[in-house]
């Protein structure tokens, strides 16, 4: 097995690289603590600014990075004054799921610390559940090229029997992992609106079918409103979830302010063969560059990817790494003095980020 792994950093654009240059200080000093693997960057220049520059949102060159990296790290792309001619926003991180099929995105939702959760939970009840955003259909088919004339304007939502099998599986097998490591019972949510639209009655349907290979893990539908409704109301019975691109792309964010906010929440697109690891947020051009962005959520996003490597190739010291990345977060957002304003606190990106490291250090 080998223990050499390259990393493609997408930098990004905004807060991108003010919460990127930390994190990867960060697996640097985690790296170098063990010995038991090592980490190659490797910058592959992309987003916004480097359209403005280039007239490329996305260079070959840095596809190739991203293809032949064993995981890709990426902070927030994207500027809302930037824009290709129709209008729409520069966003490679959508291209890099279509590119490399990355089906599963990865959302948990864990509430590290109560006072950051707005919800009130009489009996302590834990907040714990992952939703799985299907990431490269559904209603994001047909970005960039839905039709509009003066009159009308259409999107085409796609759901296929291909990628829906893959993704309940991944949801089937994550429940699996989750029940057997003890955090729950074992349980997927098919979040879809199966009452209205017929090709959510498909998405239903195979739920159904692949269902039949896990017998051990227990299945419920929910309507997409209604979980919007009990994400708020009882946020503590979810497991796993899993649910169409749009549907998951509003669920995440209801999610991240569960947390906390989006500062607080990370995550993972993943596929068969490659997957990347970023913030839930975008590029925050209202507070890029006054050294104020919360970097937990791309630090966090960084543990998810140690895991993950940790488990692709049985690398142990990668998973003991990500669990004392996660407890590391959470002992500093015991202190307000050691995190950003955007959840209340009074430190810069850079004292935080150190707060994680003095932490890893002891
Ligand atoms: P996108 O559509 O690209 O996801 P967005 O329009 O949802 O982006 P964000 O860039 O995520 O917007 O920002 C939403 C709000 O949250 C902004 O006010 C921003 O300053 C704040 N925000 C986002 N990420 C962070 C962060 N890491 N630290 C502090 N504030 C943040």
């Amino acid at each position: 097995m080998s223990t050499e792994f390259t990393i493609a950093v997408f930098e990004g654009d905004g807060i991108g690289p003010e919460i990127m240059t930390p994190t990867i200080e960060i697996l640097k000093q985690l790296q170098s603590s063990s010995d038991k693997y090592t980490l190659n960057f490797s910058i592959a220049p992309a987003g916004a600014n480097h359209y403005q520059q280039t007239s490329e949102s996305l260079p070959e060159q840095s596809l190739k990075i991203a293809e032949e990296s064993d995981a890709i790290l990426l902070s927030a792309m994207g500027l809302p004054g930037v824009r290709y001619p129709d209008g729409t926003e520069i966003s490679p991180q959508i291209e890099l799921r279509k590119a490399f099929n990355l089906y599963a995105g990865v959302r948990p939702v864990t509430v590290r610390n109560s006072k950051y959760c707005p919800i009130r939970r009489p009996n302590g009840e834990v907040i714990d559940f992952v939703l799985i955003r299907e990431s490269t259909e559904g209603l994001f088919h047909s970005m960039g090229k839905g039709t509009v004339t003066h009159e009308e304007a259409t999107e085409t939502l796609m759901i296929t029997r291909d990628v829906s099998e893959q993704l309940f599986d991944f949801a089937f097998k994550l429940a699996g992992q989750r029940k057997s490591s003890g955090v729950s019972s074992g349980r997927v949510t098919c979040v879809d609106k199966a009452n209205v639209f017929r090709a959510f009655a498909f998405f239903r349907e195979i739920f159904d079918e692949r269902a039949k290979n896990f017998p051990d893990i227990e299945t419920e539908y929910a309507y997409v409103d209604a979980t919007a409704l009990w994400m708020v109301q009882r946020p503590w019975s979810f497991d796993v979830l899993v649910t169409e691109n749009m549907f998951g792309d509003i669920l995440s964010d209801l999610g991240a302010g569960l947390m906390g906010g989006l500062g607080l929440a990370p995550s993972a697109d993943i596929g068969n063969n490659q997957a990347v690891f970023q913030p839930c947020h975008g590029s925050a051009p209202d507070i890029a560059g006054k050294g104020i962005a919360n970097p937990f959520a791309m630090i966090l996003s960084a543990g998810m990817m140690l895991d993950w490597l940790g488990h692709q190739n049985n690398n142990d010291q990668m998973i003991l790494d990500a669990t004392a990345l996660k407890d590391a977060v959470n002992s500093v957002l015991a202190d307000r003095a050691q995190v950003t304003s955007d959840i209340g606190g009074t430190a810069s990106t850079k004292q935080a980020a150190q707060a994680v490291m003095k932490c890893l250090g002891k």
